[in-house]
């Protein structure tokens, strides 16, 4: 399973585009968060047009992860004739936030709901689990792990809780992305990148991709830490749009 990453940047760093990823198996792909900057940005390097089915994950409604997402599904329905799915969390608040999200928007038929068994089944993986992140106390949470035969790849989204990571780390074939912040006044709702520093080693770090980078974290310093940053391609598809 190949994750490629759309943004590394947290809520307002608008030298990066909010964090969020895909991975395309075929003719689906799997979309992790939709902030403000993704949809125009999936349009802009047209990564939709040899896909069939989309599969949506949202961690949480927090705009910087789901704020283009209406956007997205009528641009993917109408534009691309694609099949939009979202994966939903065994969670009444977490699906009536959605809801009520996309209802504002106007988003009707252009979206089914799926659950994580349908998902899993679907996409051929070994396993998939939607686990509860710590993140704020007005919104449910959730992170991500997806594993297939060639990888286990953890994504924290907006989440201090460090457990996960060293539960997930110990697995021979992990790819660990996690947030951080290095603001100790929000340590309570992001992890602290001293803490991330404290708990593992540098053979470790090497599993370990740092994403939400805020704008005064130097991603220079963090990868002279050991960690990784995902590199962010250019574009994959032609340009769709023309500047005259
Ligand atoms: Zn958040
Ligand atoms: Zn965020």
């Amino acid at each position: 399973m190949k994750i490629k990453f759309l943004g590394i940047g947290s809520a307002w760093n608008i030298n990066e585009d909010n964090t969020s990823a895909y991975i395309k198996k075929d003719a689906k792909m799997i979309l992790i968060d939709c902030g403000e900057s993704i949809a125009r940005k999936i349009i802009k390097d047209d990564l939709l047009s040899d896909i069939k089915e989309l599969y949506i994950l949202i961690s949480h409604t927090h705009s910087d992860h789901i704020g283009s997402l209406g956007t997205l599904l009528f641009y993917s329905k109408y534009n691309k004739k694609i099949l939009n799915r979202i994966v939903l969390p065994k969670d009444e608040e977490f699906i009536s936030n959605l809801k009520e999200y996309l209802r504002l928007v106007d988003i009707t038929t252009e979206v089914e709901y799926v659950n994580e068994d349908f998902f899993k089944k679907e996409l051929d993986l070994i396993s998939f689990d939607i686990l509860k992140a710590n993140h704020v106390k007005n919104l449910p949470c959730y992170c991500f792990v997806l594993e297939d035969e060639e990888s286990l790849i953890y994504y924290s989204a907006d989440n201090n809780n460090i457990d996960y990571i060293k539960k997930y780390i110990k697995y021979p074939n992990a790819q660990i992305y996690t947030e951080i912040c290095n603001n100790p006044k929000l340590q309570d709702e992001h992890l602290l990148l001293q803490k991330l520093e404290e708990a593992t080693d540098i053979l470790e770090r090497k599993k370990i991709f740092l994403m939400h980078i805020n704008e005064v974290l130097s991603i220079n310093e963090l990868k002279n830490k050991g960690f990784n940053i995902p590199i962010i391609e250019k574009k994959e598809g032609k340009k769709l749009w023309k500047k005259k």
